[in-house]
């Protein structure tokens, strides 16, 4: 189907609100999951609705809870999720941060205990719109592992993202948003759901050889995703564990750790002000002149050109605002389902739909 930024935005708010959601929080979790699949990335978009819907139920999401700061020394700062909505205490939290950052000029936020912050690029966007520069570590934990270190079979880790955003002014920023793993799971749940391959070279089976089948991540015998990038992207997966999670969320994706079949988010943030640098002005012209740079390399066979971080999300989202947001059948399927057992009727679904 395809449906409008509009009409999905009112019906994902009036779910969470017939789920136990106040309208101001259920709108902000339907605003952030619809522009994540404005932005191309459908994997964590509306598809998330199901986990969502399952994890109020049993009471793993706390459907109004907000950020709670618990340890304030002034740039460096601790806030808790409370496992309520990632979406809504991320908002919070880096509200937090950039109200802090513009007397110490750089902040450190550990934020932790959150339901699934969504797409990190979010509040790293919040920051870049704000006029700041924001480096974001993120663990998720709550669940088994899914990721396979670099040279081993097993999983250990999950897609644990990492986001870096340039503010530009006049401009959308920079923005750099990506999971550590070969593909992001939603992708992979994507893949699955339409019953498509996945890429090469992005998992392995549960003997450790190369396959494209999707199938390997929701399907006994588990196979697991690899890094992206080799080692390289190993050890910046790593990072994400230990600083998102052993040093802001305080656990990582260890056994003895929660597993409880949820998502938790666990993110280190840095807010920084250009301004306590050296010139802002030189620091703007030299990121636009750097960005047109990049832009002006011939393009490789195959590629129409080059792009800097965070433009496909921006042509993306510039197609979708126009056209519509496309979601695949299975998907939908699991949505309405979700959204029958968070208490609308079906009359209501066809209604809002
Ligand atoms: P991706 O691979 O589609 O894009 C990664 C980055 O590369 C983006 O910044 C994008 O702008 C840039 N990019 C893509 N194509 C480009 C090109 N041709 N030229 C220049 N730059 C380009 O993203 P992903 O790794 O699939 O991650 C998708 C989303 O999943 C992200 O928003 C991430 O935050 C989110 N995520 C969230 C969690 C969580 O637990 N909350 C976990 C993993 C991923």
């Amino acid at each position: 189907m395809l449906i409008t930024q509009e009409k999905l935005t009112n019906f994902v708010t009036r779910l969470f609100v017939a789920a136990g959601s106040t309208e101001v929080v259920a709108a902000e979790v339907a605003e952030h999951l619809v522009e994540a699949n404005l932005k191309g990335h459908d994997s964590h978009g509306v598809g998330m609705i199901p986990t969502y819907v399952r994890n109020l139920k049993v009471g793993n999401l706390q459907p109004d809870a907000h950020a709670e700061v618990i340890r304030d020394n002034g740039a460096v700062l601790l806030v808790d999720g409370k496992m309520g909505f990632g979406q809504v205490v991320g908002h919070e939290a880096t509200e937090i941060a950039l109200e802090r950052v513009k007397d110490t000029g750089i902040v450190a936020v550990g934020v932790r205990n959150c339901h699934h912050l969504g797409r990190i690029g979010s509040y790293g966007e919040q920051c870049g719109h704000a006029g700041f520069v924001s480096v974001h570590f993120v663990n998720v934990v709550g669940h088994a592992p899914q990721v396979s270190p670099y040279g081993g079979r097993e999983r250990r880790m999950t897609t644990n993202p990492f986001c870096c955003v340039v503010p530009r002014p006049g401009q959308m920023p920079i923005v750099l948003d990506m999971a550590t793993s070969a593909i992001a799971l939603g992708k992979v749940r994507v893949a699955h759901m339409k019953g498509e391959q996945v890429p090469e070279d992005v998992l392995v089976d549960h003997e450790g050889q190369p396959t494209t089948n999707p199938s390997v991540m929701y399907e006994e015998p588990f196979g697991a995703m690899g890094p992206f990038g080799k080692h390289k992207g190993y050890g910046l997966a790593v990072m994400c564990e230990l600083l998102g999670g052993a040093l802001a969320g305080e656990w990582t994706a260890q056994p003895g750790n929660p597993r409880e079949n949820t998502v938790v988010n666990h993110m280190l943030m840095f807010v920084l002000d250009p301004k306590a640098f050296g010139g802002v002005e030189r620091f703007h012209s030299e990121v636009a002149d750097m960005a047109d740079y990049l832009r002006s390399t011939t393009p490789a066979k195959g590629f129409d050109r080059v792009r800097i971080p965070g433009e496909p999300e921006q042509e993306s989202m510039a197609e979708r605002s126009v056209h519509g947001i496309p979601i695949d059948d299975n998907s939908w399927a699991g949505i309405v389902t979700a959204a029958e057992a968070a208490g609308l009727s079906t009359d209501e679904i066809v209604a809002l739909t």
